[in-house]
């Protein structure tokens, strides 16, 4: 059978039921911004195969690391034993997050690094003997990820809630944050939002071990950007009530809001941070929980220990991607692609079907009224060599960091033309 039959016939692709139109493009290469479809023609990653090629695919560096690595410890139990890659990559991750944030602890996805944190809250709580400190809020707009305690957090309405029913743990949701950035903040609490969370501490804080957030860019659940000061009531307010905060920086990590993390923005620290996507610029499947001194000596022996913990090869090719983060101002890379993202994504503005447009450092947005047509957009994308997946109404670009501005260019008028209507 031909390689895209036999693939329609037998293999599951996400977010989609079988036998339903599957995917039209083979990749065979994917190198800097562009991938090489079968037929030879190219694409720009416009998405950075989902926001975690920052520096682009395949650069020099992480590939000779991840061929060195191969060649001496492809992998070892995390068990008992350690090795260099994992120490080296704490080194660079500790000396990189703010003071404090410096206990690692490595899983294999995004979404087991939020497991973990959730785990490592709740166990924190109960020992130190407050047992009803088992469930955890949230704002509504949320995504954390596609395992079950992750997506129990994600965003009831535009989340998977709908698909599972009563098998999803019920967690305490507060509005999204209301504020946006850039807009004005109002000290009045009532309406920035944080007088919500607080009548939510006072009822329920005994029941809830964290609060956990996406800082300042809520993503795959609507691309919104909110108001720094937020994070900054929500900081004083766990501190209140003694509840852990979590930041979920696995989409905003490593200079894609235009900071080294988003959570620089509003100059607060969480007691857990979660880190994956672009820690190893996207090579590898690695992601990190770090908590802070202090929560960790509070939680115990944590109960997590993937068989791939800290593989050699992912976190060799995540040391080199860290040298690579560090070697250049990347945050003021994506401080430049926000602002041609700001002129040129702006004519959409005007265009019917348009309800709003946005950008905060390497993120791109044009909110539709509607859904968009996938399978025209996927059309689409291969004739004008551009990669877009949307979601739902929301057209949005994460390219690589590295994309120079005519690059650019070819990115925000492909999406001007779908905004347009194809
Ligand atoms: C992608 C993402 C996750 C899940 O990461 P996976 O590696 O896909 O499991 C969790 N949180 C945020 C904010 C994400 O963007």
């Amino acid at each position: 059978m031909e390689d895209l039959a036999f693939d329609a016939a037998h293999v599951w692709h996400p977010y989609t039921a079988r036998f339903t139109p599957a995917p039209q493009h083979k990749i065979v290469a994917a190198k800097g911004i562009w991938l090489t479809l079968a037929d030879g023609r190219q694409m720009i990653d416009a998405m950075s195969s989902w926001w975690c090629t920052a520096f682009g695919h395949a650069p020099e560096p992480l590939v000779t690391a991840l061929q060195d690595q191969a060649a001496t410890l492809p992998h070892v139990m995390f068990g008992g034993l350690t090795h260099r890659p994992a120490i080296e990559l704490t080194r660079r991750l500790v000396a990189a997050l703010p003071e404090g944030l410096d206990q690692v602890f490595y899983s294999d996805s995004g979404s087991v690094a939020v497991e973990v944190a959730v785990k490592m809250a709740i166990q924190a709580q109960l020992a130190q003997g407050r047992r009803g400190r088992t469930s955890l809020a949230t704002a509504r707009g949320g995504y954390h990820g596609d395992t079950w305690k992750a997506m129990s957090l994600c965003d009831p309405e535009s989340g998977m809630h709908s698909h599972f029913g009563a098998a999803i743990a019920p967690h305490h949701f507060v509005a999204r944050p209301p504020i946006a950035y850039g807009a004005a903040w109002p000290s009045d609490d009532s309406r920035n939002g944080l007088a919500e969370v607080a009548a939510l501490f006072e009822r329920h804080g005994d029941q809830i071990a964290a609060f956990i957030i996406e800082p300042i860019v809520q993503g795959a659940s609507g691309m919104y950007f909110y108001h720094p000061a937020y994070l900054r009531g929500l900081r004083a307010l766990c501190d209140r009530f003694e509840i852990a905060l979590i930041f979920d920086e696995i989409a905003t990590g490593f200079s894609r809001t235009g900071s080294d993390f988003a959570m620089h923005k509003a100059g607060v620290v969480p007691d857990i941070l979660c880190l994956g996507k672009a820690l190893t610029g996207g090579m590898m499947s690695l992601a990190a929980t770090v908590a802070s001194r202090d929560l960790a000596a509070r939680t115990g022996a944590l109960m997590h220990g993937p068989t791939f913990m800290a593989n050699p090869l992912a976190c060799a090719v995540a040391v080199a991607a860290l040298d690579l983060w560090q070697s250049r101002d990347w945050s003021a890379e994506a401080r430049r692609i926000e602002a041609q993202f700001t002129q040129e994504l702006a004519p959409a503005r005007g265009f019917a079907g348009v309800a709003d447009v946005r950008a905060l450092g390497g993120i791109g947005v044009i909110e539709m009224r509607a859904p968009l047509p996938m399978d025209a957009i996927h059309r689409f994308c291969a004739e004008t060599g551009v990669w877009l997946r949307p979601f739902g109404p929301m057209l949005y670009a994460m390219p690589p960091l590295t994309i120079a501005p005519d690059e650019l260019s070819r990115v925000t008028t492909a999406m001007c033309t779908i905004a347009r209507g194809l």
